[in-house]
């Protein structure tokens, strides 16, 4: 038996195990929800004009400023901008044209009225100078770092990414990954339960977990308690995918063939068991061509917890995604914890009136009952030294 690593030490090894995934370019359509591998400047001033900003009419202001507008034109949105010579002349304008040459006070429709080629201010209409014009570059001047490389692309920077002209876009390429559970009381979810069997629910679990972060190149697979089939299985894997992730058969039970299958396939193992609960018998190793295997513990709230705190977050950071930090949180009560493991708590989060993140734990009865979760948002992590964690620590979330 190996000697229990802190989860500290798990996450490190894990990171310096992974291998860095490539980038590929894409269609700008196709680009939402993956993940940025370039920068990306403005390619002009924004706005690149003086826009205006209301249906109206522009002026030129000084003060004082007339009440009637004699009408010398039209500037609408997509023209090229027109001038306006005389100090008592307007031009109709609408939102999103050029503000015309000589101009810089648009006054909306709303607060005029017209009598034929005439604009009238009414009764209460002080306009100011710059009024309701946008000016060229308020935004952001040409060349601005608009996005960098590791961020999500969602609809804000879609937006972006349209306004400035990229129509294909480096974005990180998406990591294979097959994901099998082992077992053999486990049935598939259409499958009649007989004695002593249960429908297998992890390999489903791991894939949403991945999936609603942008992993789309997944396969599952299933594989009997049984050596020479989980190596057969294991060997065409590890020859088709990048990433690996194993559920159950990771522990000391006679029937347990994970670690020395991966043994015998070559899978070099870089840790056996953390110092944490649930998730204990977590196995990590590399693979001759660089693949990285997480063999997880079956007890579903283990297998859960372990992809979102090992598993996901490293294939995302081998992506090139931005590391942030994990999110804070405060804890609501006083928790159960352990001197010796790492508590991962399922709990609920809201934020109070300052905006902090508070937290409410929800303990699993054991690491097979996951019943709960569903009313959770993910874990808390409860560092060891302490029997209990205090209402008002301040700890570390990870989402499901
Ligand atoms: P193991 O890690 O293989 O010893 O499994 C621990 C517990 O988790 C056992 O009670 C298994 O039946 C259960 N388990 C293992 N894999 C799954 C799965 N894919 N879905 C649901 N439960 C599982
Ligand atoms: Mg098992």
């Amino acid at each position: 038996m190996t000697e229990l690593i802190s989860v500290a030490e798990a996450e490190a090894l894990v990171a310096q195990h992974m291998p860095r995934f490539g980038s590929e370019r894409v269609a700008l359509e196709r680009a939402a929800g993956r993940l940025l591998r370039q920068a990306v400047h403005a390619e002009h001033d924004h706005p690149p004009f003086d826009r205006v900003m209301m249906d109206g009419i522009a002026v030129r202001w000084h003060d004082p400023l007339p009440r009637e507008f004699q009408l010398a034109g039209t500037q609408l949105a997509g023209m090229a901008a027109q001038s306006l010579d005389s100090g008592g002349a307007c031009l109709e304008v609408t939102t999103g044209a050029v503000l015309p040459g000589g101009c810089d006070c648009v006054i909306p429709v709303e607060q005029t009225r017209r009598e034929g080629a005439r604009y009238l201010l009414l009764d209460g209409c002080r306009p100011a100078r710059g009024q309701f014009v946008h000016a060229r570059g308020a935004d952001c001047p040409a060349g601005s770092l608009l996005l960098e490389a590791g961020m999500r692309i969602g609809a804000p920077e879609m937006a972006l990414l349209a306004a400035n002209g990229v129509v294909e876009v480096e974005v990180a390429a998406v990591p294979s990954v097959a994901i099998v559970s082992t077992g053999d009381e486990l049935v598939a979810v259409d499958a009649p339960l007989g004695q002593g069997q249960i429908r297998r629910s992890n390999d489903v679990a791991i894939l949403a977990a991945l999936r609603l972060h942008g992993f789309d190149r997944i396969v599952r697979h299933h594989v009997a308690d049984d050596g020479p089939a989980t190596r057969a299985l294991l060997a065409d894997l590890l020859a088709a995918h990048d990433v690996l992730i194993l559920s159950g058969g990771v522990s000391v039970g006679q029937r347990d063939y994970v670690p020395e299958s991966l043994d015998a396939l070559g899978v070099r193992r870089v840790f056996h068991r953390i110092a944490q609960k649930p998730g204990k018998p977590m196995w990590f190793g590399a693979g001759p061509r660089g693949q990285v295997v997480f063999a997880l513990p079956g007890n579903p709230v283990s297998a859960l917890v372990c992809t979102i705190r090992y598993a996901r977050p490293a294939l995302l950071a081998s992506m090139g995604m931005a590391a942030g930090q994990p999110e804070q949180v405060r804890l609501d009560g006083p928790v159960d914890a352990s001197e010796l493991l790492t508590c991962f708590v399922p709990a609920h989060v809201h934020s109070d009136a300052q905006g902090s993140m508070i937290a409410h734990a929800v303990p699993s009865r054991t690491s097979g009952d996951f019943s709960a979760l569903p009313r959770t948002h993910g874990v808390v992590q409860l560092p060891p030294g302490q029997a209990t964690a205090a209402a008002g620590d301040v700890v570390a979330f990870y989402r499901w």
